[in-house]
């Protein structure tokens, strides 16, 4: 049985008082609702004020990124040590937009989830393909390499604990949302690979969640695909209300 996981990537929106205030308002809508895990992932400078504001709530709290090095002369970046050390859970690796505008690969991607597994942090996998590769066919290539290298040198043990996200690029922050059936489809190929990878147990446990213009209408019928195991929201997770509709989809 898998639980579903519900994430919110901010990106990079909310000063640390737009976020608490964001919290003091989602928790009410939210308070009885323990199906799913809820998780909200605000940039770095208000992690410690959203997991002060959600203590007591079993609500989870992540970082949106770290650097793959424990430490060293990287200016500007976050280590997983550091986001460990302020109480954050779970860490966002391998987003498309890490990997479009900061020069991600699906190598420094790999590294990263070992650090973090390290860390006793569980990294949220972003794996996808764009519009140039489904128009090419190349959408089942894209993901067997991105989910393959990525998953390089973890041992079952730590991949049970790991989440991955398929996003598909054209979907996100665009209004375009795969079909439920696409996405769908695109999640077996994906556990299918972590099978042959990993072994048919950590495929069947491992969470494999959807991201791509999730909104409160279209939710439900994506959530309710077989093999689809909860979502990572952007745009429509920035507002409480709309991101308390999807959880409870
Ligand atoms: C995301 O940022 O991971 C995402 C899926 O964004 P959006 O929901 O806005 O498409």
């Amino acid at each position: 049985m898998r639980k579903p996981l519900i994430a919110a990537n901010w990106k990079m929106y909310k000063i640390p008082a737009q976020a608490e205030a964001y919290v003091k308002a989602f928790l009410p809508l939210v308070a009885s609702h323990d199906r799913d895990e809820v998780v909200l992932c605000p940039s770095d400078t208000s992690l410690s004020t959203v997991i002060a504001a959600v203590a007591g709530s079993g609500i989870g709290v992540g970082a949106q990124n770290m650097h793959q090095a424990e430490e060293g002369a990287f200016t500007g970046e976050t280590s997983a040590p550091m986001i460990a050390a302020v109480g954050a859970k779970y860490v966002i690796i391998g987003h498309s937009e890490r990997r479009q505008y900061f020069c991600e690969t699906d190598e420094t991607v790999n590294q990263k989830i070992h650090t973090a597994l390290k860390h006793k942090l569980l990294p949220i996998l972003c794996i996808g393909e764009s519009l140039e590769d489904r128009e090419a066919g190349k959408t089942e290539e894209v993901l067997l390499r991105q989910s393959s290298i990525a998953l390089k040198g973890v041992v079952p043990s730590d991949a049970e604990t790991m989440v991955i996200a398929y996003e598909p690029v054209w979907a996100i922050g665009t209004g375009k949302t795969a079909t439920p059936e696409l996405a769908a489809q695109a999640h077996f190929v994906v556990r299918s690979e972590v099978a042959h990878l990993l072994g048919r147990a950590v495929a069947d446990q491992m969470r494999i969640i959807y991201g791509g213009s999730v909104k409160p209408d279209n939710a439900s019928a994506l959530l309710n695909q077989p093999g689809i195991d909860g979502a990572l929201v952007g745009g429509a997770s920035l507002d409480p209300l709309s991101f308390s509709e999807i959880v409870k989809y």
